[in-house]
């Protein structure tokens, strides 16, 4: 087996804050190129994307330093934390072999990074593609801190990425591989309950999250009673959660609702509040894209056209997704589906809809074609769908893109609360489930005989009967509606934070820089306030 680890964090106290006027903040000459680039490299699209939201903030991080410094001091201080949240702090690189069910070896590749440990654990997805890079793990690495920041998630950020197609390998390889995986992990560190906890993400799901819980618990953390926090995503009777599975697409609605029902953006992207008679266009039907639809279709928009790897579907009337799941579950595909028609134009990314939601791979929107989207609002489902460049041309085009960071950001979300669950040991409402419940009965016979009390009973008991909305909570909220309740919550507070800051900084459309910016300050404060660089 080969495998290498690198650090690259900078330690605090040898961060270079000497010798440099800190006017403003300035882009790195090796991100120059990167607005305008037709094809950045993923990790240097976050990178940009932290720096362009780092001139928006710095000012404000300078007036907020509490120490009695000189103003320049504050800058240099703020420069030198900032150029600590850049870099990944560690990443490992990972190879071993497979006997393949044929007898043949193969070697598997794989990478996990930790970007920010300002907080622990770090906390991402595994992926399966082949698409996987040391890049764009690095690069999701990144994400993944300003996302937990953003949805305050007291994470740090992390991703893996094995570079097989899952497609290609029977379930016994796909266990001997994941299994393989975590315990090169688990030994170098790179898993763990309070260190580092992996999630599901493309390719991955229930199943290999379940192998890697019982992999940890059953090697490395077998003396350890959280051992099963060490991975999110896992099925419920491994200790994960109701409602972690439908989590980001169901994030994907709240966060799109909360800008939908704001008639300012809406009015400002020439369009009205509200979800009646909105179309969108998905792009992967995967778990992302199936529970988005899902969850909008319920909400009243229409999903007119559905794109796949192998193949885009339409109907103007409306796919319903459901039907298609159980399509796709028969037939390993989305092509001849029944309720739709086949689509043969030149790509449905660039049909007309309300509202186009990228929830596959990453850069599908980019210099060449962002002036060919007609769709109103983008939700970017998907990690990094959008490059700089196209990002730039869509906001001048009035087009609303809400940011990856915020509106992919439910299943990290309900991902915490697994964790937080795990190492309850209890699950939510067990223990005042009953309490509740009994509680409701005596509040309504209480109203009763207070009633009977004043007009008497002349005629037989006044009946008190709970109201079908009040009838549907008296037994107490179950595991699933304080999920759901806490995701909603989540969802709409970023989104309010997210408007608050567009709007103290005049930033129009450009929500993604909104967001940035206030995980920055969140970041920082972590930062500042444990006196790491002070
Ligand atoms: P998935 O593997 O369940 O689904 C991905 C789907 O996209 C598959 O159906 C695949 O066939 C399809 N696809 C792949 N390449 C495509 C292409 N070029 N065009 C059209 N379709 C294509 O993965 P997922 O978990 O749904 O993740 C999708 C995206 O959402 C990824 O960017 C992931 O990082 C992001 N994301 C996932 C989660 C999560 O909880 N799973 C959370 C946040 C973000």
């Amino acid at each position: 087996m080969k495998e290498s680890i690198r650090c690259f964090r900078i330690a605090p106290a040898a961060v270079n804050v000497c010798c440099r006027t800190y006017a403003s903040h300035e882009i790195p000459d090796r991100l120059k190129d990167v607005p305008t680039s037709a094809n950045p490299r993923f990790f240097d699209m976050v990178e940009y994307f932290f720096h362009r939201a780092c001139q928006v903030i710095e000012d404000k991080l300078v007036e907020d330093v509490k120490s009695r410094v000189s103003t320049e001091e504050k800058k240099k201080k703020v420069a030198g934390i900032l150029k600590l949240m850049q870099p990944c702090d560690h990443i490992l690189e990972i190879q071993f072999p497979l006997k393949r069910d044929s007898g043949d070896y193969e070697m598997i590749l794989g990478y996990r990074a930790q970007h920010s440990s300002h907080r622990t654990p770090t906390k991402g997805g595994i992926r399966f593609s082949t698409d996987v890079t040391r890049d764009e793990v690095k690069a999701l690495s990144a994400l993944m801190t300003f996302k937990c920041a953003c949805v305050d998630v007291p994470f740090g950020g992390a991703k893996a990425g094995i570079k097989i197609n899952p497609k290609e390998y029977s379930e016994h390889e796909l266990e001997k591989i994941t299994r393989r995986f975590a315990l090169e992990l688990a030994k170098k560190g790179f898993i763990g309950p309070g260190v580092d906890v992996p999630a599901p993400d493309m390719g991955t799901g229930e199943r290999e999250m379940s192998w890697i819980a019982d992999t940890y618990a059953k090697t490395i953390g077998y003396q350890d009673i959280n051992a099963h926090a060490c991975v999110t995503g896992k099925p419920i009777n491994q200790g994960g959660i109701h409602g972690r599975v439908s989590a980001t697409g169901r994030g994907v609605f709240h966060g799109l609702e909360n800008f939908i029902n704001e008639a300012n953006y809406m009015s400002m992207i020439g369009t009205t509040p509200g979800w009646g008679g909105k179309t969108f266009i998905v792009q992967g039907f995967g778990n992302v894209g199936l529970h988005t639809c899902r969850y909008l279709v319920r909400a009243g928009a229409t999903c007119i056209g559905v794109i796949e790897h192998d193949g885009a579907i339409h109907n103007p009337e409306g796919i319903d997704p459901k039907a298609l799941e159980d399509y796709r579950i028969e037939k390993g595909t989305i092509v001849g589906f029944p309720g739709a028609q086949a689509y043969e134009g030149e790509n449905m990314l660039y049909e007309k809809c309300d509202i186009l939601v990228p929830a596959a791979v990453e850069q599908v929107i980019h210099k060449e074609n962002a002036h060919k989207i007609q769709a109103k609002i983008i939700a970017e489902a998907a990690n990094g769908p959008t490059t700089p460049a196209a990002d730039k041309i869509l906001i001048d085009r009035n087009i609303l893109v809400i940011p990856d960071l915020y509106i992919n950001a439910g299943g990290v979300t309900v991902s915490f609360f697994e964790w937080l669950k795990n190492l309850n040991h209890v699950s939510y409402g067990r223990l005042t489930f009953k309490y509740e419940r009994d509680s409701n009965h005596h509040l309504l016979e209480s109203v009763q005989e207070s009633l009977e009390r004043r007009f008497g009973r002349v005629g037989g008991r006044i009946p008190v009967t709970p109201s079908e909305a009040f009838q549907k909570r008296i037994s107490g909220a179950s595991e699933k509606d304080i999920v759901h309740s806490g995701l909603d919550y989540t969802m709409e507070r970023s989104a309010r934070a997210i408007m608050k800051t567009a709007m103290k900084f005049n930033l129009g459309l450009d929500l993604r820089t909104a967001a940035y910016a206030n995980s920055i300050e969140k970041i920082f404060t972590t930062y500042a306030d444990a006196g790491l660089a002070f």
